[in-house]
């Protein structure tokens, strides 16, 4: 694969819930000077959108209609140095974390017209090139021809600490059981799904962060992207 066109490529981080997708993007994208774009938080916006608006979710046609009346739309807030996601010009980046949107995210991303619309916008946001995107099918199914590919894991007992240590700071009532069951549920159903279920790609790079730093990470991801970019790209070798 060919990086002469532009020297911008699109790399692609998919995995389970909560292995450190977002912090591994959101570091290349800074040190590349690329946009990040978290696909999960679409879905996560979608879904408070049928939740407000008591949609329901397993009847097509009124899922059609409700997806006609969703905007999506990432806006970088400079004092933050990261994009946060609107959803019909309401900012709800921090909402759309809550454990409500968490319980049913799956099961509406499940949805095959729900994917398709998110897959049709995110396909636009890499069309300059120069992104980072992660998500569950974005090497697999939205950038299958992406230049790099890498697929996070972790272990079990460190995804869940870590994520509950998130959610504990905005709600210290949740419990470390609720925390593990949402996330073995979400990757239940992300790789059992019909449509674009949770699958490394067979050309993607695998990154265990269980017992690494955030540094090591990067310098990992970036030891890639340097291949990459001077013609030695093992995603080349892998074909
Ligand atoms: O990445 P995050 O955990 O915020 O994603 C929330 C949910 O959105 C995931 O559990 C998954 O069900 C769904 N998702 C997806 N495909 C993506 C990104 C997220 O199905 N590309």
């Amino acid at each position: 694969m060919s990086t002469s066109k532009s020297n911008k490529i699109i790399i692609t981080i998919d995995g389970w819930s909560s292995c450190g997708k977002s912090t591994l993007a959101r570091q290349l994208a800074r040190k590349l000077g690329y946009v990040y774009i978290d696909s999960g938080a679409m879905y996560r916006a979608i879904t408070l959108y049928f939740l407000r608006n008591h949609i329901d979710w397993t009847n097509k046609k009124l899922v059609e209609k409700a997806l006609n009346d969703i905007e999506l739309e990432f806006i970088f807030n400079e004092k933050l140095d990261q994009s946060e996601m609107f959803l019909n010009g309401e900012n709800v980046e921090y909402v759309i974390r809550d454990m409500v949107v968490a319980e049913k995210v799956s099961e509406i991303a499940a949805i095959k017209e729900v994917r398709d619309f998110a897959v049709a916008q995110q396909r636009k946001m890499g069309k300059a090139r120069g992104i980072v995107m992660d998500g569950r099918d974005i090497g697999t199914v939205v950038f299958p021809k992406a230049e790099l590919k890498i697929f996070m894991t972790a272990d079990n007992a460190i995804r869940v600490e870590r994520r509950f240590k998130e959610l504990f700071e905005k709600n210290p009532n949740i419990t470390l059981e609720e925390v593990q069951n949402n996330l073995e549920m979400r990757d239940y159903i992300d790789s059992n799904r019909e449509v674009s279920p949770l699958r490394k790609a067979k050309d993607a790079l695998v990154l265990d962060n269980s017992n690494i730093t955030p540094e090591e990470q990067l310098k990992k991801a970036m030891n890639w992207v340097k291949e990459i970019e001077s013609g030695k790209s093992k995603v080349e070798s892998r074909k």
